[in-house]
């Protein structure tokens, strides 16, 4: 079926970002403090999809990476708004930044400010829902996107474009190829719903280490409590007395199959709500609060798009580095059960060293003016479970901000970018 609808004009831009989680904010940013037009559409009502909507406020493999994540852990760390894991809230160096726990509302206010402060046009409740595309050079090009707003529709022109929508939507509209899931199997990471809650014991301690996941897991189990994720991870948030809770997983949520979404969303939330009610059963427990879902379903995994350079399971195993590195992997592959029966290690016994993200895979194949940030980003299934922590989506925001806007202000075209030049702006995360 084709519809042909109005849009009015919105303007022309530089730099045009869809999505505006981790990814996509820092990417817009980046792009507009290098001197570009930016606009940023946010389909929701604020920035920072996972890390805010979908309530998941642990960053991890921060360690040691600078440029606008060290400017929102300072940010946070002024306001008191982090907590680390465990042991110290500052690291010793005060140079070193780890995988800590923020506040929501603060990643919230940060990100407004810093759109405002780089002069990022933003706006919400705007979904790119279709694209419009040429050919030069034997390749795609974007010229506008389609807006669908709660104001109607508008249509957008820019030089380049960046698909920071988590699940590759906009690339996927180009006509770019993909993968999801499992090779061979197809199997997906499961989705959960992140949510928090009040009342816990004050003795209580959070679940930092599998030794004490299991143990809750169990204690959980011995008072009839069913959670569908093998291990629950609850972690201590800045907010006195707020504790943050994941213990469910939803199988084969693919990202483009919104019943599937939809009914997994409903599933998600009514186990938990129902776990958090039992615990009220528990000697200590009485007083538990389910204080809030996530608004979002969290998606481990959506479109893996295929780029110019596929980061692979050997580049991970075998730490490499490229020259045209943009931001140093530290994380393990975090792989979580891929059906409610799946007995394999959670890691699938995949081993990493610190390796490199090349430029090169965030540049979609058959496309001229498409950039990747974040976590439909090229690379194979295993080593997507190592780097879509925030940490690492951080900088490929970074990174495709900048290489949009040189290409947009200096008309270098992106495959043409020297990788010295990406490779010096992004030293802060290698
Ligand atoms: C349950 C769960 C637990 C996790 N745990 C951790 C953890 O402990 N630590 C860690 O570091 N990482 C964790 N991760 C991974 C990490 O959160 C994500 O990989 C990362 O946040 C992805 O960032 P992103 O900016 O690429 O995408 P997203 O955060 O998904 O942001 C995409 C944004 O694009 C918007 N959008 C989507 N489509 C459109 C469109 N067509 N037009 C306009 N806007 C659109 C969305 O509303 C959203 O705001 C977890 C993920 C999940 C799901």
């Amino acid at each position: 079926m084709v519809f042909s609808v109005e849009a009015k004009p919105l303007g022309e831009y530089d730099v045009v970002v869809a999505g505006g989680g981790i990814a996509g904010s820092f990417a817009a940013a980046s792009a507009a403090r290098q001197g570009a037009k930016v606009l940023l559409a946010e389909s929701g009502g604020c920035l920072g999809g996972t890390l805010t909507a979908g309530g998941e406020r642990h960053i991890l493999d921060a360690d040691g990476k600078g440029g606008i994540l060290r400017e929102l852990f300072d940010f946070l760390d002024a306001h008191g708004m982090t907590v680390a894991r465990r042991g110290e809230k500052v690291d010793p160096d005060g140079k070193k930044i780890p995988g800590r726990i923020t506040d929501g509302e603060g990643c919230k206010f940060f990100l407004d400010t810093l759109m405002k402060q780089s002069g990022v046009d933003v706006l919400f409740y705007s979904r790119v829902a279709a694209v419009s595309q040429s050919e030069r050079d034997g390749r795609t090009h974007l010229d506008s996107v389609l807006l669908v707003t709660e104001a109607g529709n508008y249509a957008v022109s820019s030089k380049v474009f960046i698909d920071a929508t988590g699940n590759g939507s906009l690339a996927a509209l180009a006509g770019c190829g993909y993968a999801c899931g499992e090779p061979g199997t197809g199997r997906i990471s499961p989705a959960s719903t992140c949510f928090s809650v009040v009342g816990l014991p004050p003795q209580f301690n959070g679940t930092d280490s599998a030794a004490e996941k299991r143990a809750y897991s169990d204690m959980m189990k011995a008072h009839d409590i069913s959670a569908s994720a093998e291990e629950a991870g609850i972690v201590r948030l800045p907010a006195m007395g707020e504790w943050l809770f994941s213990l469910d997983y939803q199988y084969d949520v693919p990202p483009d199959d919104i019943r599937r979404l939809t009914d997994a969303a409903i599933a998600s939330r009514a186990e938990v709500f129902t776990a958090v009610e039992k615990h009220k059963q528990i000697p200590g427990y009485e007083s538990i609060w389910l204080s809030q879902t996530a608004e979002h379903l969290g998606l481990r995994e959506g479109r893996r798009i295929f780029g110019e350079y596929r980061i692979t399971e050997a580049d991970m195993t075998e730490g490499r580095h490229f020259d045209d590195g943009i931001c140093l992997v530290r994380s393990k592959v975090d792989l979580h059960k891929l059906h409610a029966h799946d007995t394999l290690d959670a890691g699938r016994g995949k081993k990493t060293q610190p390796y490199e993200i090349p430029y090169r895979s965030l540049l979609p194949v058959g496309t001229d003016n498409l950039l990747l940030a974040g976590r439909c980003l090229s690379g194979d299934f295993y080593p997507h479970a190592s780097y879509r922590m925030m940490g690492n989506m951080a900088a490929t925001g970074e990174a495709a901000g900048f290489a949009a806007a040189v290409c947009a202000t200096e008309g270098v075209a992106l495959r043409a970018l020297p990788p010295a030049r990406i490779r010096e702006r992004m030293k802060e995360y290698l």
